[in-house]
């Protein structure tokens, strides 16, 4: 199911200008007259100052959330249908995780059907054929989609997917991170793991490798302002070590000025993350023991 990573694309299918001066074209691709840039000084929107169209392309492409789905071999992005991702939570409706105030439902290899039933339902956001207007628009307003969106996903896989079918220099620009992710079995505990009798016990995306891969990609983002990651799992971790070292891949993201991780289950603080570590609120027994 997954996409196939980036080739590395000819000089003449690079949608941004400049492109190539026709005296190179000609030497490298003598046969070939594509990608031309035709002047658009006659555009009512070109004849606008850039300042101005820079606001209407963020307004176009940006400051949204987009939900990241998987796709048979592809990816697709959903425009987030809620005023922010913290108002559109990923629940189990008691068959599946859904999104159901948003988009829709992922079946058990978190491969996503629309609500509609309706599986050609556009999942490009709406932006898609803004970019492919024109040349010079797409140059002009292609960074505001990285920059100003924030990227949200509920698979591991989806994102690792996503850093190698995007361009380094635009998936660089990536300032924020919206993650939800729900561990299917206890990761980094041995015990656990060998109650299950398949072998490996874990497949990926829900192995300790592929955990480790996505921090590694998440480190490595140079821009990175804010991530919210949300764990979910069925329970806590059976010691703290096993935590321990389920977070350690976590603290080499250092460069987000706000990192929130918030985890579904009790535990004691941690002391050094770069993280905020955000449990849920707990009844406290010595109160309780007071009530009785
Ligand atoms: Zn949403």
């Amino acid at each position: 199911m997954a996409p196939r990573p980036l080739a590395i694309r000819p000089p003449e299918r690079n949608l941004t200008i400049p492109l190539p001066t026709p005296s190179e074209k000609t030497a490298i691709y003598p046969q070939r007259e594509r990608g031309r840039t035709v002047e658009q000084t006659h555009s009512r929107l070109m004849q606008l100052p850039l300042e101005l169209r820079q606001m209407i392309y963020r307004a176009v492409l940006g400051d949204s959330t987009m939900h990241m789905i998987l796709k048979r071999n592809k990816l697709g992005h959903l425009r987030c249908k809620a005023p922010s991702a913290l108002e559109c939570p990923l629940g189990y409706n008691g068959r599946t995780l859904s999104r159901e105030c948003c988009w829709g439902t992922v079946d058990s290899a978190n491969i996503w059907s629309p609500m509609s039933g309706n599986v050609d339902e556009p999942t490009d956001g709406n932006i898609i054929p803004f970019l492919q207007t024109c040349r010079q628009i797409y140059s002009e307003s292609i960074d505001f989609l990285y920059s100003t969106n924030c990227f949200s996903f509920s698979d591991l896989d989806c994102l690792r997917y996503f850093s190698c079918t995007t361009l380094p220099a635009r998936f660089a620009l990536i300032q924020t991170l919206d993650i939800e992710w729900c561990m299917s079995w206890p990761i980094y505990d041995p015990i656990a793991q060998a109650l299950l009798l398949s072998n490996p016990a874990l497949y990926p995306p829900h192995d300790e490798a592929t955990w480790e891969e996505t921090w590694r990609i998440i480190a490595d983002m140079p821009n990175l302002k804010f991530i919210r990651a949300s764990l979910l799992y069925f329970d806590g971790f059976r010691d703290p070590g096993c935590e321990e070292r389920m977070l350690a891949p976590l603290r080499k993201a250092t460069t987000p000025k706000r990192f929130e991780v918030h985890v579904s289950w009790a535990g004691d603080e941690i002391e050094g993350a770069p993280f905020q570590l955000i449990r849920p609120i707990r009844h406290d027994p010595d109160f309780e023991d007071e009530e009785w």
